[in-house]
């Protein structure tokens, strides 16, 4: 219960002050501190939650909860950025938060501190219009290791909220979901991602004998051409086709007379919901084995795909971003992974935030206008997700 009512936060002063913590992943530089100051007065109890688990750098996480029971509405988030690069190559330093010509440049502009400085500040005008009557929750989750590893972040907060009996009912990830403006696009999933090194190894020899040798460059040639020769598939409902790239081919043999020992080769998979990383890999190994070659192959997988399927969540976003914009969202699922990936086996989660055309680039920057209308989208989502009485 809130005695005094604070003024409402502003979303343009919460999200520059955010920008002038240089969080470059995986330091804090007193980000989170920011915002928990700035939900404190609003009867947010804040949790810290450092992690540092198998020898990934040491992580800040930050949960805040408003109100005891019912729903919990929960918008997830980041606050650690990619390196700026060169800052001579930027209008002005990445870490200013300058306005210029109605934008704010800085790095985390719109991935993802702009979202972030929305939400709180939507949360804070729908608090003071409840006056503290709020029939349910509202929390922020928001990691110090997105643009990371994602080993220290959300994944282990959602373990630690699981362990408290802490649930989640529904949640919005403020990623830059939008290609080029506000409104356009929402995330109701995401395709799935892995990788594979793929080692062929041969017997190495003189070219001119290639009976004595065992050439691994021909074996991955074959392997790699029958891993490209058909689509994945045609894609789903909801998702693009999959699709395997190859990365990387290397063998590093500066002789042109020599047959070498290995050969190696990198490709990524992003996959729609026609297949898992174990459907995948068990095709993938079937057709190393089929080739004859004495093959080693390291995955690593990254996230299975997911899709939240278009319903209430996805309903009262949309609602909020068209009254906002007059604009209908696409509901879509491309693009990389995000954490959704993690919060998806708690509950429905969807994704929408600024516009993402800037984002990892040099001046980043979004318009001072999105701040406000993104902050009116998120207040409409609170108040669609809790009716007032
Ligand atoms: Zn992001």
């Amino acid at each position: 219960m809130i005695l005094t009512t604070p003024a409402p936060l502003d979303p343009l002063a919460l999200t520059q002050a955010l920008i002038r913590c240089p969080s470059v992943t995986p330091a804090d530089a007193g980000a989170l501190g920011v915002l928990e100051a700035a939900l404190k007065p609003w009867g947010f109890d804040c949790h810290r939650l450092p992690f540092a688990l198998n020898d990934s750098p040491r992580v800040e996480n930050l949960y805040a909860r408003v109100g005891k029971g019912g729903r919990n509405f929960c918008f997830a988030g980041h606050t650690d950025v990619v390196p700026h690069g060169n800052k001579d190559h930027w209008r002005v330093d990445p870490y200013d938060a300058a306005v210029i010509d109605g934008e704010l440049i800085g790095r985390g502009a719109a991935d993802m501190k702009g979202a972030i400085g929305a939400f709180a500040a939507a949360a804070s005008r729908f608090l003071a219009k409840r006056k503290g009557g709020l029939d349910g929750s509202i929390s922020l989750l928001i990691t110090g290791d997105e643009e990371g590893p994602s080993v220290n972040g959300t994944k282990p907060v959602l373990g630690w909220l699981k362990e408290r009996g802490e649930k989640l009912d529904a949640c919005i990830v403020g990623e830059p979901t939008n290609p080029e403006r506000l409104g356009q696009m929402i995330k109701i999933g995401r395709r799935g991602s892995m990788s594979g090194w793929l080692t062929i190894k041969g017997v190495q020899g003189h070219s001119a004998y290639p009976h004595l040798a065992d050439n691994p460059v021909h074996r991955l040639v074959g392997i790699l051409g029958t891993l490209i020769a058909e689509p994945l598939d045609k894609g789903s409902e909801h998702f693009q086709p999959s699709t395997l790239q190859i990365v990387s081919a290397d063998v590093g043999n500066p002789a042109t007379n020599v047959i070498p020992a290995e050969a190696h080769a990198v490709f990524n998979i992003r996959f729609n919901d026609h297949h898992s990383s174990a459907s995948i890999e068990r095709w993938l190994r079937a057709v190393c084995t089929g080739s004859g070659a004495n093959y080693e192959l390291r995955i690593r997988v990254s996230g299975e795909s997911f899709l939240t399927p278009p319903g209430p969540l996805s309903d009262l976003i949309a609602k909020a971003v068209t009254r906002e914009t007059g604009l209908t969202p696409e509901l879509s699922t491309t693009g990389g992974t995000s954490d959704a990936r993690f919060i998806k086996d708690f509950c429905p989660v969807a994704e929408f935030g600024m516009a993402g055309s800037t984002m990892h680039k040099v001046d980043e920057r979004v318009p001072v206008q999105d701040l406000e209308t993104l902050t009116r989208i998120y207040e409409g989502v609170l108040e669609g997700y809790f009716p007032a009485p």
